[in-house]
């Protein structure tokens, strides 16, 4: 515990009272010296401090300052009840994208489609992807052990529910884009019904041999609730514009693959037929398992249009006679269909 300050500070209390008359006076004539020490010191952390603040400043304004909207180029002025807060022209896309984490009067406009896309198209990325990867390990472990068999079956089922809930989230989300209330409505119903289905897929007597017309009536009757919705944009869109931003034409050849493929695998087509001739190549499961991956692509393709089209216009919501009158800013696929 001994120190170097202890012994000095000793010899200071033996020295003679000549000495610390010598001592006093030397501290008097530092006073002075070490109050400006301690001023500059303060100074310099006060500058310090500014300088930290400027920096912070700097890198959350992206080192470039945001501007008036009298100042913009005539190209960049667009709403002009934005009087503040405007990006001045960049100079490359690079920083752009850099923008994309600044402040300034696109962020909000950048930032709710960009979580937007990224949420609605996860869902269905997410089902895509678990529905995929528990049915290949699911015929790929089926043979070791019957409590493995069970319990990777419960997750193949609870995957193609997962797939046809996260279908109808972008596909409602993009579809019902202009009307808020029924698409929370219908968002709302689907992951009911698909949570509520993944949950009958845990049940052991579900995986049974024996239910599965009830399993492929299960996700039949998942997907076909898509009928309602459907018909309600059908109806208060019209027949065309379903066909056009709805890209309805799509998702019934969707409909028909994934009908077509739950019904064979149900009622084992073709293999009833003619027994024992299917038994490697072309069964009933393949096909299902075929055409399941042939809609997704499908779904994706027609979701991806629908995507483009809302995105592609201005907000997404523009009436369709205005589209037709003036193509300026809508997105290829869309002004290619209205053409
Ligand atoms: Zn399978």
């Amino acid at each position: 515990m001994s120190s170097h300050k202890g012994p000095a500070v000793a010899q200071g209390n033996r020295a003679p009272t000549s000495n610390r008359a010598a001592n006093t006076v030397e501290l008097a004539e530092l006073r002075p010296m070490l109050e400006e020490k301690v001023l500059t010191l303060s100074l310099q952390a006060h500058h310090a401090m500014e300088k930290m603040e400027e920096f912070v400043y700097k890198v959350w304004e992206g080192c470039w300052r945001v501007i008036p909207y009298d100042v913009l180029p005539d190209w960049l002025k667009d709403n002009d009840y934005l009087l503040h807060g405007h990006r001045p022209p960049m100079p490359s896309f690079c920083a752009c994208f850099k923008s994309i984490f600044c402040i300034h009067v696109e962020t909000g406009n950048i930032w709710t489609h960009l979580l937007g896309f990224k949420v609605v198209f996860g869902m269905f990325f997410l089902g895509a992807v678990l529905c995929l990867s528990f049915s290949w390990l699911f015929h790929t472990v089926c043979c070791h052990l019957e409590k493995v068999s069970w319990t990777f079956s419960k997750l193949d089922y609870s995957g193609i529910t997962l797939l046809i809930m996260g279908s109808f989230v972008p596909w409602l989300y993009y579809s019902f884009y202009c009307s808020p209330q029924p698409r929370l409505i219908y968002l709302s119903i689907i992951c009911v019904l698909g949570i509520s289905a993944t949950i009958m897929a845990q049940w052991d007597r579900f995986a049974m041999p024996k239910h599965r017309q009830i399993r492929a009536g299960v996700f039949l009757g998942l997907s076909l609730s898509g009928v309602v919705p459907t018909m309600h944009f059908m109806i208060t869109e019209g027949f065309a514009k379903a066909t056009i931003v709805g890209q309805m034409g799509w998702f019934f050849l969707m409909a028909v693959m994934y009908i077509t493929g739950a019904g064979l695998y149900a009622a084992h087509i073709p293999e009833r037929f003619f027994p024992g001739k299917f038994d490697i190549w072309f069964q009933s499961h393949q096909t299902f398992h075929v055409l399941v991956v042939a809609a997704t692509f499908l779904h994706f393709y027609g979701v991806s249009n629908v995507q483009e089209f809302r995105y592609g216009l201005e907000g997404g919501c523009t009436d369709d006679s205005l589209l037709l009158a003036a193509p300026k800013g809508a997105g290829g696929t869309s002004q290619m269909l209205l053409k």
